[in-house]
C-alpha cells in the first residue's frame, strides 16, 4: 500500500510586478510506499518545498491528484490533512508562545481531544522538557527547530515529513532528530524527508527521488541509485 500517490501534478506561481509565471511542478508522478523512509532529494529552487507544502496542504496545487494515506485531498481534505505532519524549515514563530503552549494550540488546531494530549511526552522526546514554558523568543534555533518537530507529532500522524531537517544543525541536533526519524519509522510510521545532501540520504532512506526544475529525474531504492550515479 502507498502512504502517498501524486499524478500529474502542477504548480505554477503567478509571477509579481511584471515578472513571468514560475512553474516550480511539471507534472510530477510519485508514489510513496507506507512505512519508507522517503528522500526527495534536488538542488535549490528544485521544487522539493513546493511539493511538500502540498502535501502539508499549505500550498494549493495548480493542477494534479493527491492522496494522502488513500484520501484525495480534494475528496477528502480534513483526513489527507490528518494523516500527515509536517517540520517546516522556517524557524519564525510567535515570540510569546512557550513550547507547552505551541503543542497545547496545534493539538486544538487538530481536534486533538484533551485527554489524548502527550504534550509532555512529546516535550521529552524532543529534549526540550526542562523548556516547557520558556518563551519562544528564548530559544535557541535549535530548539525551535525541536519544537517543530514536536509540533508535527501532536495529532499521531501516519506520515512525517520533514523540510530539510538537518540544514545548519549542529550533530547533537543531527543526532536527536534521526534517532527520532529512525525510532517513529520502528513503529511503523511513513517518513518522507528532503536534503540536498545525497550522502545523508544514502545513510537515511530506502528509497529516493531526485527532484530537479520541477521534474522527478530519478526515483529508485537507495542502493540501486547509489549504483546509477557511480
Ligand atoms: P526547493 O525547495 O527545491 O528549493 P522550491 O519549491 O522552494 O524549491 O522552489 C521551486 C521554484 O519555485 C523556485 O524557482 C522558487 O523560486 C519558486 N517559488 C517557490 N515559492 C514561490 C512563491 N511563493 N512564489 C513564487 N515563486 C516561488
Ligand atoms: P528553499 O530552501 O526551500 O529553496 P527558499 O529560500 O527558496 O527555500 O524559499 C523560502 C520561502 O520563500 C518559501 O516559503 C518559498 O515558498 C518562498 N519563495 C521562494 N521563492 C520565491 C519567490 N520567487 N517568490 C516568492 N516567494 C518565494
Amino acid at each position: 500500500n502507498n502512504a502517498i500517490e501524486i499524478e500529474g501534478l502542477r504548480k505554477t506561481y503567478a509571477g509579481s510586478n511584471g515578472e513571468p509565471d514560475k512553474e516550480a511542478l511539471k507534472g510530477i508522478d510519485l508514489t510513496i510506499p507506507q512505512g519508507s523512509i522517503f528522500g526527495l532529494l534536488g538542488p535549490n529552487g528544485a521544487g522539493k518545498s513546493t511539493l511538500i507544502n502540498i502535501l502539508a496542504g499549505l500550498v494549493v496545487k495548480t493542477d494534479g491528484a493527491v492522496r494522502i494515506w488513500g484520501f484525495d485531498q480534494d475528496v477528502n481534505p480534513r483526513q489527507s490533512r490528518a494523516s500527515i505532519g509536517v517540520m517546516p524549515q522556517e524557524l519564525n514563530m510567535d515570540p510569546f508562545f512557550t513550547p507547552r503552549g505551541a503543542l497545547d494550540v496545534q493539538a486544538g488546531l487538530y481536534g486533538v481531544p484533551r485527554a489524548q494530549r502527550r504534550t509532555m511526552d512529546i516535550l521529552r522526546m524532543v529534549g526540550l522538557d526542562d523548556k516547557a514554558d520558556a518563551y519562544a523568543r528564548s530559544l535557541s534555533g535549535g530548539m525551535r527547530r525541536r519544537l517543530l518537530l514536536g509540533k508535527a507529532l501532536v495529532h499521531n500522524p501516519h506520515i512525517l515529513v520533514l523540510d530539510e531537517p538537518t540544514a545548519g544543525v549542529d550533530i547533537e541536533l543531527r543526532q536527536m532528530l534521526w534517532q527520532n526519524v529512525r525510532r517513529l519509522n520502528d513503529q511503523g510510521m511513513t517518513i518522507i524527508l528532503t536534503t540536498h545532501y545525497l550522502e545523508e540520504a544514502q545513510e537515511m532512506c530506502d528509497e529516493i527521488a531526485i527532484i530537479n526544475h520541477g521534474e522527478v529525474v530519478i526515483r529508485d531504492e537507495t542502493q540501486n541509485l547509489i549504483r546509477r550515479i557511480d
